[in-house]
């Protein structure tokens, strides 16, 4: 089913994020379902006219009163933010925004940071500010081992670009995953296995019960002394203060960080003057309104002919 169909739903969708545009997200969402009327939130009206809410992290109390919800939109991948919450309206159904140009591009900066690393360019950047011809002969791409923890939408799309560029690549998941010519590992106790064959080590994992403060001092230590860690999945994966410490130390020998412990991260974190880390504000991917409406206005079509929406979430997994 596609929403170009012959049914157009109506009914009144409400619009929360603080990091995306309003009207562009309007513009995207009635080029498909013109008879829909799209609110912000910010201009409601009455909560129990509202039959979807498109949200990505609204404020604690977002759901009160809006009686004749039918869907939940989270407007991106990650759920962390909204399975965790008091306030869900119960039995109705949360999706999530899988879209291939959103794993398009988180695969383009995880190729970035990976082939940093892989190509010993953050090595040529210090010899530069040194004004340096420091020459170190290429790795070959086969002798570097790259672990992406999580092989979901995002995970096993980002390894199999790694694995284009001829690198070595071990993928690690909750349950078995077969992607050809990666080394596929599973469960909790292959995770020691895993990190201690990574030069460099992408967590692309869902922030849930299981994953919080996975990665903990212990862990990292199983890290090969000098590996690098890209972290595009959330900040609370990884203890933060035992990261610094192990990057200070030299145990880990650079990072890639684009989420944190707390955003924004803090203008006196040590983490912003050490020259082994690279920041970047948290915008690995993002949901691109002209690709996700499309999704998205299929499943108010499914929803509004009574069938399930597709890409749902399952709360009690918390992913
Ligand atoms: P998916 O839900 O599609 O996949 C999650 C993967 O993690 C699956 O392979 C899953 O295993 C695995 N996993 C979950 N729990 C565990 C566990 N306890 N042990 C081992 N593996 C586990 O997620 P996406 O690929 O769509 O996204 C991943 C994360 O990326 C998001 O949750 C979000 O936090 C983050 N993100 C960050 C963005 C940024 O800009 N920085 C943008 C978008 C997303 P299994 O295959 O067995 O289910």
């Amino acid at each position: 089913m596609n929403a170009t169909s012959n049914a157009q739903p109506s009914g009144v969708l409400v619009f929360y994020s603080e990091f995306d545009d309003f009207a562009t997200w309007r513009k995207a969402l009635n080029a498909k379902l013109p008879r829909l009327e799209i609110r912000h939130a910010s201009d409601l009206g009455d909560p129990a006219e509202v039959s979807y809410a498109l949200a990505w992290k609204p404020p604690a109390g977002f759901f009160d009163r809006m009686s004749g919800l039918r869907l939940i939109i989270n407007l991106g991948a990650g759920v962390d933010s909204l399975v965790g919450r008091s306030d869900l309206p119960a039995g109705i159904p949360i999706t999530r925004i899988t879209d291939p140009n959103m794993a398009r591009m988180m695969a383009g900066y995880v190729l970035f940071a990976t082939l940093r690393y892989a190509r010993d360019i953050p090595y040529f950047e210090q010899a530069q500010k040194r004004g340096e011809w420091a020459y170190r002969h290429p790795r070959s791409p086969e002798d570097v081992r790259v672990a992406v923890l999580g092989l979901g939408e995002l995970g096993a799309y980002a390894a199999r670009e790694l694995r284009r560029q001829g690198l070595t690549v071990l993928g690690w998941s909750r349950t078995p995953r077969q992607i050809e010519d990666i080394d596929c590992y599973a469960g909790m106790e292959t995770l020691d296995t895993v990190l201690a064959q990574a030069d460099i080590v992408v967590l692309m994992l869902p922030l849930t019960e299981q994953t919080r403060g996975l990665f903990d001092r212990e862990r990292l230590l199983r890290l090969p002394r000098g590996a690098a860690l890209i972290n595009v999945a959330r900040g609370a994966l990884v203890d933060q203060a035992a990261l610094t410490d192990l990057l200070q130390s030299g145990h880990l020998g650079g990072a890639t960080l684009d989420v944190f412990e707390r955003e924004p991260l803090s203008a006196e974190d040590p983490l912003w003057r050490m020259e082994n880390v690279l920041i970047t504000p948290h915008l690995a991917s993002v949901a691109i309104p002209s690709s996700a409406a499309t999704q998205i206005a299929d499943n108010i079509l499914r929803v509004d002919t009574g069938q399930a929406p597709l890409n749902v979430i399952d709360p009690g997994r918390g992913y």
